[in-house]
């Protein structure tokens, strides 16, 4: 996949080259180009900015620097089709998982991080295929927002994470939430791991694993069960994980031998 991001702060863009994305960029899964917003003003200033019509506070971000950028990243691979443009903004579509896997498909996407009170709507109008949204609060720019959603895209691309089993059992990727999860030592401050977890029984494993992942999900996010097509065990555990008095949100049950009441994840 190809992607490219237009910023006034290409800086930002630099954790890209650490961990699972720097990783997935050395392998070739995902080729990453940033570009600063002002290489395409023509003022002495390198002005991105003006005052909005209208009046009110703050600053708008020029149309003719956005098209002028977008036109040259489009136009750079010559007659191939163009990117899928993204524009981050509060007002956009909800980023989910299934949005990611939906973004993941796509051979090219091209990102257009937004500071002040935003990009002037002529321009988003002309080129967004896409509006989103990474949450219901307000960052200052869309680069935090553009590194969130690059890295749940990256996740999904065939190569960049090692064990591919673990995207496809991570949250949402079924509906439901993870549940928790233990490694060594078996015993820690007085809290066991789970004994079925060191029984080696494959099955009573995948078994509890998904009880877990179904109570975690009733007890934190049952919105997300509505939408769920759930087999006759399943909502079982769903019911009595309902019917239980209600637990703290931080908790789940989860079914660990020598856990304080009230505490999920140790620590
Ligand atoms: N005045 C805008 C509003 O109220 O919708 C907020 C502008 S915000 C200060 C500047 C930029 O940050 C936005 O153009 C967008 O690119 C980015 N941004 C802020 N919050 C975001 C969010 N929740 N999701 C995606 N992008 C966001």
């Amino acid at each position: 996949m190809r992607v490219d991001v237009v910023t006034i702060f290409p800086a930002y863009l630099e954790p890209a080259r650490l961990s699972l994305l720097g990783k997935a960029r050395d392998r070739g899964v995902v080729e990453i180009h940033s570009h600063d917003l002002r290489d395409w003003t023509t003022d002495r200033h390198r002005t991105v900015d003006d005052t909005p019509y209208g009046g009110g506070p703050g600053m708008v971000m020029r149309p003719e620097p956005w098209d002028a950028a977008l036109r040259a990243i489009a136009g750079s691979s010559g007659p191939a089709p163009r990117p899928r443009v993204i524009v981050p903004t509060p007002a956009g579509r909800p980023f989910t998982q299934a949005y990611a896997a939906e973004l993941a498909a796509e051979p090219w996407l091209a990102f257009c991080c937004g500071r002040y009170e935003g990009i002037d709507a002529r321009v988003v109008d002309a080129w967004a295929d896409d509006e989103v949204s990474i949450g219901d609060y307000v960052l200052s720019g869309g680069e935090v927002a553009t590194l969130v959603m690059l890295e749940a895209i990256t996740r999904l691309l065939p190569g960049a994470v090692g064990n591919a089993e673990s995207v496809t059992d991570d949250s949402f990727a079924h509906g439901l939430l993870e549940g928790p999860v233990y490694t060594r030592p078996p015993e820690w401050a007085g809290r066991r791991v789970p004994d079925v977890l060191l029984s080696g029984d494959h099955g009573a494993i995948a078994r509890w694993r998904r009880e877990q992942a179904l109570r975690r999900t009733a007890r934190r996010r049952p919105d997300l069960l509505a939408t769920l097509e759930l087999h006759d065990r399943d909502r079982v555990v769903v019911a009595q994980t309902l019917a239980e008095e209600p637990c703290q949100p931080a908790s789940d049950g989860a079914e660990t031998t020598a856990r304080p009441a009230g505490s999920d994840e140790p620590g």
